[in-house]
């Protein structure tokens, strides 16, 4: 990136302040494209207008008082263009006759450009020159190249000034988790990460000065001590490094700074970080390289210290009886630190509808919305907010009325649940005898009891990872004996299927880090299980001996790709089985089945099912490959769509080979909660559907009021269709026809 560009982003960046973004974007907008004048105009959607917000080179033109109808006139004109306009005159053009005259007195050159939100228009950008001359073609590449960061900062500052004014505001993002929650907003933050730490108030201003004090001392202690252990391995010269921070560190003007934020009444590790991003952004505008690269020092400094103030804090947290989690990326870990029954909503700026937090948050039913870019997470700690999980909406600070409606709205889904446990002895039959089984799919301690009370089955996919992630080290072979055990006893003489260790891709185990450039295609799943025989061997021992009473274990491999590693995987089951028959005579083979979750196996489906006894699809992952989506990317999650006719095909020609064979074939993706795809998942002849339990009444319902024929019918129709958005409102108005509208949006009627 050119120098002036990058110091244009880096003080766009740093301003503060709705006013001051939108000034420092005209101005510093301006001289790098050598304009003598800027206007940046803003959509008032309340009033349907373009609200002149910011200017540059235009004394008498006055802020928040020149206004324009919405899509007309040559505002309008660019607002409609996907590209900028570049003319050496405005007056050229028919459409200048709306477009304030005065604002133009003596300019001719005009480059106009749009800037959107995500996709939504949020305002126009006018330059212009006195000289009748057009932009140069470098000078509108700049330009187009900042048009994103322009947007976000502009969302960015507008979020945080309309919270400021205690106003409520909504932000949007992917809905990932159905029903509606209200309640009280927990951050949660990754440690000594200085843009994560949220604004809160000190409970005692003396008590955090000495904490920062005490930090200060720790990290000097520890400075001093890395500089000895790497004298023999670096010069004096090369360890000036760390006399300098200490210096820093020492130094009266930076405690002063964060001690006088302190004194304000925020809690110290807020001070610090807002200090050390302050002088972060002062070195970052420096124009010489030198100088500029001290930045990262100041930031390592930061972080150092701040990550010795949150070893001091106290590390149990406060959770509200209703508490929303949000963060930048909510793990799994942070949810199960929440007290059992608290937990009411998730709300996380990464990740996007199939990330794993989000299938959590559908098993524990509790509604989610991923990828909330712009979420203001270090404003929002402890107020009350809306989590919308059908529409992907959050509300912060909502007015009592929005507050009304949405207690209203989660009572009827409360009552809705309630007449859908009466289903839990009935069986998924259709209105014409068509008999489906619906199992449960399980992960986290508290599944088996919610599995049991909506009458599941059996265990379609139990997630064995889970505990492998809230550890810090692999259990042993005795400690997954324990966990696989409880399960397998709970649901005999049901079936279970337990999924070997599947991490990889966003499932990272703290003790086993994977830093690769595309995890999704990377070390997951079989691989790593192939490659490290060991984990997988105890595993299957724990899972064998966990068997010994009840005869219910299915082992399901996942990710496969290849017909070999199925083969590898088998001879190390029988392997597993055969040292664990010296001590334990009684445990029985299991049954064998494999995930369908990559295209290859798509194609050699006939080659893998002849050699297992069960096929399960793992659509989260089939999708992703199919569509080339990352499930975890909200930036793409709109093309990630389970209506794909590429991936009802996949599906179609998977049963179909499976019933040749005589081999039962399930789902145990999240498309199976989904109660539109039921109907097709029903019509394409899936043997079982394995859920959620907090999805499963609802799926129940659904296959409860449809007949086979209808769905067969509207299978017929869809297949005929290319476009998943019109597949999808197809099925959305044969459920509402149905009278199953309460399925796909908040509320009943
Ligand atoms: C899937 O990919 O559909 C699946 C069930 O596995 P996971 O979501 O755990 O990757
Ligand atoms: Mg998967």
């Amino acid at each position: 990136m050119s120098e002036k560009l990058r110091l244009v982003r880096q003080k766009i960046k740093s301003a503060k302040g709705l006013d001051v973004v939108l000034h420092t974007i005209v101005e510093q907008l301006s001289k790098l494209l050598d304009a003598d004048a800027c206007c940046l105009f803003l959509i008032d959607y309340a009033q349907d207008e373009y609200v002149l917000k910011a200017k540059y080179g235009l004394p008498s033109t006055a802020i928040g008082q020149i206004r324009f109808r919405l899509g007309e006139g040559l505002i309008g004109l660019i607002s409609k263009r996907s590209e900028p306009l570049n003319l050496d005159d405005w007056q050229s053009l028919p459409e200048v006759a709306s477009f304030s005259s005065d604002v133009m007195q003596g300019l001719h050159g005009f480059l106009g450009i749009s800037i959107r939100y995500k996709c939504q228009p949020l305002g126009v950008l006018i330059f212009q020159r006195q000289a009748k001359q057009r932009f140069h073609e470098e000078q509108i590449s700049w330009l187009i190249t900042l048009t994103v960061q322009i947007a976000t900062s502009i969302v960015a500052a507008q979020t945080n000034e309309t919270l400021k004014d205690q106003k409520s505001i909504v932000l949007v993002g992917i809905p990932s988790s159905s029903g509606v929650g209200i309640g009280k907003a927990v951050v949660v933050y990754p440690r000594s990460n200085l843009r994560a730490v949220p604004d809160r108030a000190a409970k005692d201003i003396d008590a955090e000065i000495k904490s920062f004090k005490m930090a200060l001392i720790e990290t000097q202690e520890e400075l001093q001590a890395l500089s000895q252990r790497l004298a023999g391995r670096l010069s004096s010269e090369e360890r000036e490094l760390f006399s300098s921070y200490i210096q820093i560190l020492a130094s009266p003007s930076f405690y002063k700074e964060v001690v006088s934020l302190i004194s304000k009444g925020k809690w110290a590790q807020w001070a610090l970080c807002q200090v050390i991003s302050q002088h972060v952004a002062e070195f970052e505008a420096i124009s010489d390289p030198y100088l500029r690269e001290r930045s990262a020092d100041v930031e390592d400094l930061g972080r150092r210290v701040l990550f010795h103030l949150q070893s001091g804090a106290r590390a149990v947290r406060e959770y509200p009886k209703k508490t929303i989690l949000v963060g930048e990326e909510v793990t799994a870990a942070s949810l199960a630190e929440v007290p059992e029954g608290y937990l009411i909503g998730i709300v996380s700026v990464k990740g996007s509808t199939n990330s794993h937090v989000a299938i959590l948050a559908r098993a524990l039913g509790v509604p989610a919305v991923m990828g909330v870019e712009c979420m203001p997470i270090t404003q929002i700690d402890f107020r009350t907010i809306i989590v919308d999980g059908y529409y992907g909406q959050v509300y912060l600070s909502p007015s009592s009325q929005i507050c009304r409606e949405f207690l209203t709205l989660s009572e009827e889904e409360r009552e809705l649940d309630k007449e859908l446990s009466s289903l839990r002895d009935l069986p998924a039959e259709t209105l014409d005898g068509y008999r489906l089984s619906l199992y449960v799919n399980t992960g986290l301690a508290g599944d088996i009891h919610r599995a049991l009370s909506v009458g599941a089955e059996g265990v379609g996919l139990h997630r064995t990872e889970v505990p492998f992630m809230l550890r810090d080290r692999f259990p042993t072979e005795e400690e997954q004996r324990i966990i696989y055990r409880q399960l397998l006893k709970a649901f005999s003489p049901s079936s279970v299927v337990m999924r070997t260790l599947d991490v990889g891709g966003d499932k990272i185990l703290p003790y086993l880090p994977i830093d690769e450039e595309n995890p999704f295609l990377g070390w997951r799943g079989i691989r790593i299980s192939l490659d490290q025989p060991n984990n997988f061997l105890t595993q299957v021992r724990a899972l064998l001996r966990a068997s010994e009473a009840f005869h219910n274990l299915h082992i399901m491999l996942p990710m496969i790709s290849h017909v070999e590693q199925l083969d590898e995987a088998v001879a190390l089951i029988q392997r597993a089985y055969q040292t664990v028959r010296e001590t334990h005579p009684m445990v029985e083979f299991p049954k064998i089945g494999i995930m369908i979750e990559v295209p290859s196996a798509v194609y050699q489906i006939t080659l893998l099912a002849e050699r297992v006894d069960f096929i399960s699809i793992g659509t989260n992952d089939l999708i992703q490959y199919l569509l080339a989506v990352d499930r975890n990317n909200g930036r793409v999650a709109k093309l990630y769509n389970c209506f794909h006719p590429a991936v009802l095909q996949a599906l179609m020609q998977i049963v179909h080979a499976c019933h040749q064979l005589k081999k039962k074939v399930s789902i145990c993706g999240e498309m199976a909660g989904d109660p539109l795809a039921v109907i097709l998942l029903m019509a394409i002849g899936f043997d079982i559907l394995s859920v959620s339990a907090s999805r499963l009444p609802r799926v129940k319902w659904v296959v409860r009021n449809f007949s086979m024929k209808k769905a067969e019918l509207l299978l017929e129709q869809v297949l005929k269709m290319h476009s998943p958005r019109l597949i999808q409102q197809h099925l959305e108005r044969a459920l509402e026809a149905a009278g199953l509208g309460g399925l796909i949006r908040a509320g009943r009627s």
